[in-house]
């Protein structure tokens, strides 16, 4: 019950790697504010560990103030904030539109960036906290992924100033950079390739060094250890987790 007492807030809580870090803090002891974009999800999955739902698009400033005063609202503090939502447009850079650049990097890096400011607050004011933002494999270049790589890239950028920034106040900032996991989102990817999903897992698997795919309890166990005690001197890492180096 590392979380007693404390409250979490997960943006893109509501399915895949947010889901299942929504479920891993409650059930050792925090009280979780579920935000996201899909309200139904939202509610099913905050209903499924005894946490709040807030429909919340993290593009949109007010949003993401108002579920960080949700959580506030919820446990009395916000200890915790896991930026989680995201979304990919993946393409070509020759076919990329303007949409496809300005979707991701709304959602991934100004998304993140309304959450940060707004969790900071509170934190600062307490003189505690644990920030995670997630990055992932692809901010080291993967094809078809302009717009992504450079947000996941820019995440890690953002982890480490905030660490620097948040640190005299005993907030911690650390980054989680996923390789392939598991979710509706590589789904999504394998769907774009017009390959069945499970084909798709294991032609990754066997170029994954643990020979299987991540699942999203993979992510949300290093997620809950950086948002620990047990991780209380570290801060403005990222930390791959991907199966292999
Ligand atoms: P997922 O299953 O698609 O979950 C992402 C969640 O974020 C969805 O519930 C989605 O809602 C929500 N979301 C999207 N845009 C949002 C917005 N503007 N405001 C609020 N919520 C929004 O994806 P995932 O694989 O768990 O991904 C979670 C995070 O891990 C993302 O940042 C992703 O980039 C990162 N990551 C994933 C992998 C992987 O292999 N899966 C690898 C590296 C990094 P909708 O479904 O309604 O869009």
């Amino acid at each position: 019950m590392r979380f007693q007492g404390q409250t979490a807030l997960v943006t893109g809580g509501a399915k895949g790697i947010g889901a299942a870090t929504a479920k891993r803090l409650a059930a050792e002891g925090a009280t979780v504010v579920v935000a996201d974009f899909d309200e139904a999800a939202a509610e099913e999955t905050a209903q499924a560990i005894g946490g709040h739902a807030v429909r919340c698009d993290v593009t949109n400033r007010e949003d993401v103030e108002a579920a960080v005063e949700a959580a506030v609202a919820a446990g009395g503090s916000l200890d915790i904030l896991v930026a989680c939502a995201g979304i990919i447009r993946d393409n070509m850079l020759f076919k990329m539109s303007d949409d496809d650049w300005d979707a991701v990097i709304d959602t991934h890096l100004k998304g993140t960036f309304f959450a940060v400011r707004a969790a900071q607050k509170p934190m600062v004011a307490q003189k505690s906290g644990k920030i995670v933002v997630i990055s992932s494999t692809s901010a080291l270049g993967n094809r078809g992924q302009t717009n992504y790589s450079t947000a996941k890239a820019g995440l890690q950028g953002m982890c480490k100033t905030l660490a620097i920034e948040l640190g005299p106040f005993n907030v911690n900032v650390n980054c989680v950079a996923p390789g392939f996991i598991a979710t509706a989102m590589t789904e999504q990817t394998a769907d774009r390739m017009g390959v069945p999903f499970e084909q798709f897992m294991e032609a990754v698997s066997a170029e994954v060094p643990l020979r299987r795919v991540g699942q999203p309890d993979d992510v949300a166990g290093t997620i809950a250890y950086l948002c620990s005690e047990d991780a209380s001197y570290v801060s403005g890492q990222v930390l791959y987790v991907r199966g292999g180096p």
